[in-house]
C-alpha cells in the first residue's frame, strides 16, 4: 500500500480535491489518500498555515497531491507553494499543456510543455526597502539550478520521444542573470544532439505562442517567466481550468493544478475539477500506473466529446460534482 499526502488547500481546492480522490477511489489501486486540511481555515484553527504533522506526512510519504493554496498578498506571509518547493528541493516545475477534445478555443493541436525552474529568480522572495520611495528586488539565477532544469528538459524530451526544446529568456536585458541561464542551456543543448535545441526572448514567445503554437514542443525558462508563460499556454487549450503540474526533485514530487484558489468561485460547487484531476493522472504515471492513468484521460476525453455535461469554465454548466460523475460513469 503506498501512502499519499494529499492537501485540501483553500477556496476552491477542498470541492476539487474531494472529487478527484473520489475518481483515483473508483480506480482501486493500491493506494492511501492521507486527507490534510492546510491554509487559511488551518491557520484559524491551529495558528499554523501548515501544521508539523503534514511536513511528517510527506517526509515519510515523500508523494503529494495538493489543492490550491492562498498566498495572501502583501505583509507577513510567505506563499506557501514556494516553501513547499524550496522545502523538498522540487526543482522541476513541469506544465504539459495539451489540446483537449471539442472545447471551444481558437487553437488546435496544442502540446506545449513548459519546464519552469522552481527554486529561484524574483521567486526567492528577496525584496529590500532603499528609501521610501525605492524597492530593490533580487533575482537570483545560479549555474546549479539553471543547469539541473535545462538538463531535466532535454532528459524528458528524449525519454518521451519529443523534438525540440526552446529556452525563453530575456538575456538581451538582464545580460548577466537570464545571460548565465542562456549560456548554461546553449552548453547543455550539446550534450543532446538528437534533440533540436532554440533560442527566444520571452516578449517574442507570447506573440509567437499565440500566432504560431505548433512551432512549440518543450520550453524551458525561469521561474517568473515560466509562471507567466504556462498561464498564456492554458489560454490556448482553453483555460486554467484544464492546466495540470509535477514539482519535481530528487526524493520529492508534488502534483497540484497551475490554477490558484479562485476566491471569486469557491464554495459554489462550479469549480473545473480536470486540472487537478490531470495532475492526478501525472502523479499515476510517475508511480507507474499508466494504464489507469490513460483510464481516466480517456475517460475525461468521451466526457467533452460527447459534450453535454462539463463546467462553466468551459461552456457549460454542470455542477463541480456533475461533471465528476459523468467521468466516474466512464470509468
Ligand atoms: P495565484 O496567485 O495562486 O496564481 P491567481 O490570482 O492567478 O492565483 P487563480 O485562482 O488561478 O488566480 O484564478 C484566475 C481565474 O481563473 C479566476 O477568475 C478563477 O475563477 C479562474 N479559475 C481558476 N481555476 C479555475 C477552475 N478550476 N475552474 C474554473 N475557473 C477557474
Ligand atoms: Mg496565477
Amino acid at each position: 500500500m503506498r501512502n499519499i499526502t494529499v492537501l485540501k488547500g483553500d477556496g476552491i481546492g477542498p470541492e476539487i480535491c474531494s472529487e478527484v480522490v473520489r475518481v483515483l477511489e473508483t480506480l482501486k489501486l493500491d493506494l492511501n489518500f492521507e486527507m490534510y486540511e492546510v491554509g487559511e481555515a488551518c491557520y484559524e484553527a491551529c495558528g499554523e498555515l501548515i501544521p508539523q504533522a503534514v511536513f511528517d506526512s510527506i517526509e515519510n510519504n515523500k508523494i503529494v497531491l495538493k489543492a490550491p493554496i492562498t498566498t495572501p498578498i502583501g505583509k507577513g506571509f510567505k506563499s506557501l507553494n514556494v516553501q513547499l518547493r524550496n522545502k523538498y528541493n522540487l526543482y522541476q516545475n513541469i506544465r504539459p499543456a495539451k489540446s483537449l477534445p471539442n472545447i471551444d478555443t481558437p487553437f488546435k493541436n496544442i502540446d506545449i510543455i513548459t519546464f519552469r525552474e522552481n527554486t529561484e529568480d524574483l521567486y526567492i522572495g528577496e525584496e529590500v526597502q532603499i528609501d521610501e520611495n525605492t524597492v530593490h528586488a533580487i533575482k537570483l539565477i545560479t549555474r546549479e539550478a539553471s543547469t539541473n532544469i535545462a538538463k531535466a528538459a532535454f532528459e524528458y524530451a528524449v525519454a518521451n520521444g519529443r523534438k525540440k526544446v526552446t529556452c525563453v529568456h530575456k538575456a538581451n536585458i538582464l545580460k548577466l542573470s537570464d545571460g548565465l541561464f542562456l549560456s548554461v542551456f546553449n552548453e547543455v543543448a550539446k550534450e543532446y544532439p538528437q534533440i533540436e535545441a532554440n533560442t527566444m526572448i520571452v516578449d517574442n514567445t507570447c506573440m509567437q505562442l499565440v500566432m504560431k503554437p505548433e512551432q512549440f514542443d518543450i520550453m524551458v525558462m525561469p521561474n517568473l517567466y515560466g509562471d507567466i508563460v504556462s498561464d498564456l499556454t492554458s489560454g490556448l487549450i482553453g483555460g486554467l481550468g484544464l492546466l495540470p503540474s509535477a514539482n519535481l526533485g530528487e526524493d520529492f514530487a508534488m502534483f497540484e493544478a497551475v490554477h490558484g484558489s479562485a476566491p471569486d468561485i469557491a464554495g459554489q460547487n462550479k469549480a473545473n475539477p480536470l486540472a487537478l484531476l490531470l495532475a492526478a493522472c501525472l502523479m499515476l504515471d510517475y508511480l507507474e500506473y499508466r494504464d489507469e492513468a490513460t483510464k481516466i484521460r480517456n475517460a475525461i476525453d468521451e466526457v467533452l466529446k460527447e459534450g453535454s455535461v462539463r463546467t462553466a469554465d468551459i461552456g457549460g454548466s454542470a455542477s463541480t460534482t456533475e461533471f465528476t460523475d459523468a467521468i466516474i460513469a466512464k470509468l
